[in-house]
């Protein structure tokens, strides 16, 4: 998998366009999604440079691992959505349409999402 550096995340990362952010660590950045599909709509990404949950899930570190994944659990606390309900979903490729080419996490909630997951 090769990544692109150009991508949006990544020029997010560098500081290059800006992001609503909402949490920030060694390991780990949060912004909202710039076309939410919920009250709360955040992505939630890695500072390293995988491409997808593929790339992360085999060639990130266990600490980075273990810190986005922790992210989300903080995040969703903050939120206020634990009592309500939440969603995680992760693109990963073309038939999941993934758009971005940086692995990032959809948390979604806030209200009733639906039964599927679009
Ligand atoms: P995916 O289809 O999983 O790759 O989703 C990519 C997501 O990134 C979409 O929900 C977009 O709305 C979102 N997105 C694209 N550009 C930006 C940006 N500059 N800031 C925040 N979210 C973005």
């Amino acid at each position: 998998m090769t990544y692109d550096q150009n991508n949006i995340f990544a020029k997010i990362l560098r500081d290059e366009i800006p992001c609503a952010k909402v949490f920030e660590n060694d390991h780990v950045l949060a912004f909202n999604d710039i076309a939410e599909k919920a009250p709360v709509h955040v992505l939630i990404i890695p500072k390293g440079a995988y491409v997808s949950f593929a790339d992360f899930s085999q060639n990130a570190s266990e600490d980075e691992i273990v810190a986005l994944n922790r992210a989300i659990g903080e995040i969703a606390r903050d939120k206020g959505i634990v009592e309500t309900g939440y969603r995680v979903i992760s693109n990963h490729g073309i038939n999941a349409r993934q758009e971005v080419p940086h692995y990032h996490v959809h948390l979604l909630g806030g209200n009733d999402l639906g039964g599927c997951f679009n």
